[in-house]
């Protein structure tokens, strides 16, 4: 089975194009949705958060304290990666468990915001890079999420920029009304199911 990553910068469109895809019966491992799944489910990630984060990691009934998290990593950069040394290889295992699941799939997709920054590109087969210019994402999440300018830029600032991103993938598709998504995502799936046959 081919095993194909999506990245691409904060509302890129990586999750519209994902859509696409699992129309055409592809089966998409969402990294960001499991990764909020596994922190409040997984009891051996949750004990690792409140051994550095302390009993407030949760709510009384359990859920995850967004809010208090999001401060402590937002004042200290050791403690965000300390998060993200915890949270990634739980996602990591999870994935691949997933990815046992599927493996008569011709090929499948693991969407991921930070696929190069967590490493997890290094165990798939390609990478597909969604391109959109910086302007136009940027209005399209504060439509979506409701929220400033000012906040988008502060999420744009801790990815990778697009440069790097680009020259480390395999194949792109542009989402900024240059060219058909729908088109372009086809011509992909018909190569990644030769692919997928192939490997
Ligand atoms: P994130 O990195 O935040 O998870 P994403 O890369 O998954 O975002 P999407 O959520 O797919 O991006 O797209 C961002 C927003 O832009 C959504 O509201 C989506 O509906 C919209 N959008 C995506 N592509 C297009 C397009 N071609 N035309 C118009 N709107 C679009």
């Amino acid at each position: 089975m081919l095993r194909v990553g999506i990245t691409g910068g904060i509302g890129s469109g990586k999750t519209t194009v994902c859509q696409i895809f699992e129309t055409m019966g592809i089966n998409v491992y969402y990294a960001d949705d499991r990764a909020k799944y596994l922190i409040t489910h997984d009891s051996e990630l949750k004990n690792e958060i409140v051994k550095v984060f302390g009993e407030k990691a949760y709510l009384h009934d359990g859920t995850y304290n967004r809010k208090y998290i999001a401060e402590k990593v937002f004042n200290d950069e050791s403690l965000l990666q300390k998060l993200n040394a915890m949270v990634h290889p739980a996602v990591f295992k999870d994935a691949e468990l997933w990815h046992r699941e599927h493996a008569n799939d011709p090929y499948t997709l693991r969407e991921a915001a930070l696929l190069f920054e967590s490493g997890s590109y290094l165990s798939l087969d390609r990478i597909l890079f969604v391109y959109c210019p910086k302007d136009i994402r940027l209005k399209r999440v504060m439509d979506r999420d409701e929220v400033t300018a000012e906040e988008v830029q502060k999420r744009m600032a801790k990815q990778w920029n697009d440069d790097k991103k680009r020259r480390l993938s395999d194949d792109i598709i542009y989402n900024d009304g240059s060219q058909s998504l729908i088109r372009q995502a086809v011509r992909l799936h018909e190569q990644y199911l030769a692919m997928g046959i192939a490997h």
